[in-house]
């Protein structure tokens, strides 16, 4: 496609802002508190990506609330001090709003955690619409979230396409019909996420700019 894609709709955790650290040690203190458990971090980040309380079920379905509420807790205290930007995302996100294509945010995150993390780092005025998990009822995998995000922008899905770092993204955008770019700079491997077979696979955010842009 030689004008690359619009509407444009992203992942926020792991694909625009880097909250690895932030996310990775906020399990870690939440399962050890609350679990007296030590896990490595591959098992800490297993299910990032899906609905906090959903991933904490996985962890233990006794203690899901409570690890919720600690999580929370340790998280929204830490957020301004771990999370961070990637080089060349706010760039990408200026030269995309100039070319005046429309950008979405669809994240499996809270409202109020958007919220923190648009404070920490200046962001979100890049998206005409931000969808969350306050504003579905089913989450990804599943395509629901990614089909409110078209409704409100008013657009089909020719020419969009759903860009996230895990297989979850992966799997929603494919069922909603998008095309799907896989960006290996967040929480998953290049493995994890063929596996899933994403349509586009990014290395850089160089590499994403030109796939975006249609440009050579
Ligand atoms: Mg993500």
């Amino acid at each position: 496609m030689s004008r690359g894609f619009d509407p444009i709709l992203f992942d926020l955790d792991g694909t625009v802002v880097d909250t690895v650290v932030l996310i990775r040690e906020s399990h870690r203190y939440a399962v050890r508190a609350v679990l007296g458990q030590e896990l490595s971090d591959e098992r800490l980040v297993a299910n990032v990506g899906k609905p906090l309380l959903e991933q904490m079920h996985a962890f233990s379905p006794a203690h899901a609330d409570e690890l919720y509420r600690v999580y929370r807790e340790w998280n929204h205290a830490h957020t301004a001090e771990l999370i961070a930007s990637y080089d060349g995302i706010g760039g990408l996100l200026d030269t995309l709003t100039r070319d005046g294509r429309q950008l979405g945010l669809v994240t499996s995150k809270s409202r109020d955690a958007v919220d923190l993390a648009f404070r920490s780092l200046d962001v979100g005025r890049y998206f005409d619409i931000v969808v969350t998990a306050d504003d579905s009822e089913r989450h990804k995998p599943d395509p629901e979230p990614l089909r409110l995000a078209l409704e409100r922008l008013g657009r089909g899905v020719d020419g969009a396409c759903y860009i996230g770092d895990s297989p979850f993204d992966i799997q929603a955008g494919k069922r909603s019909g998008m095309v799907t770019v896989a960006v290996t700079w967040g929480f998953f491997g290049h493995d994890d996420l063929a596996a899933v077979q994403p349509d586009i696979t990014c290395d850089t955010v160089a590499d994403l700019g030109r796939v975006l842009l249609g440009a050579p």
